[in-house]
């Protein structure tokens, strides 16, 4: 699967730190390639919650997206209905959004991106010891490891 990386307001550094956890993570599985910084839609953010839209985003990523999968990464705060705030948005086999804004270290980016790009390859949320637990809460976040559990790389096929 071909998955490109869209970014706003995010150092190069930054993406490049996360594609490299996601080419170690799927491996034979996610062709990483990335796409360039993208400017935020306006009517994806909401001034009432100084927030932007996830599904909106989403969206949008999906309309303009030129290969298979998209991951699109910002620096802005996630709201989706019913949710204070979201880490990220993700739609199998599509795409998805993740937001760096509460990721304030290295690894919990590096896990969140990975775990949104695990729904992309068609992934659900896992109870084991896994990066595809949920989480939205940040010591959620902190608490889960940075790897796929075995029965979660089994059905994506991950050999390593
Ligand atoms: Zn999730
Ligand atoms: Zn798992």
């Amino acid at each position: 699967m071909e998955l490109e990386i869209f970014y706003s307001q995010i150092s190069e550094d930054e993406v490049q730190i996360i594609k490299n956890a996601l080419i170690h993570t799927y491996k034979g599985v996610v062709e990483v390639f990335i796409g360039g910084e993208r400017e935020l839609p306006p009517e994806a953010y909401n001034r009432q919650r100084d927030q932007y839209d996830a599904e909106l985003l989403l969206r949008y990523l999906l309309t303009k997206k030129k290969r298979e999968t998209a991951l699109w990464v910002i620096s802005k705060d996630l709201c989706t209905q019913g949710m204070n705030f979201i880490f990220g948005l993700a739609h199998h086999f599509r795409g998805a959004v993740l937001s760096i804004f509460r990721l304030s270290t290295k690894e919990l980016r590096e896990k969140e991106a990975v775990h949104e790009v695990g729904h992309v390859v068609g992934l659900p949320h896992c109870t084991n010891k896994c990066v595809m637990q949920f989480s939205n809460m940040l010591w959620e976040a902190h608490m889960k490891p940075f790897s796929l559990c075995e029965e979660c790389k089994r059905k994506i096929n991950l050999t390593t």
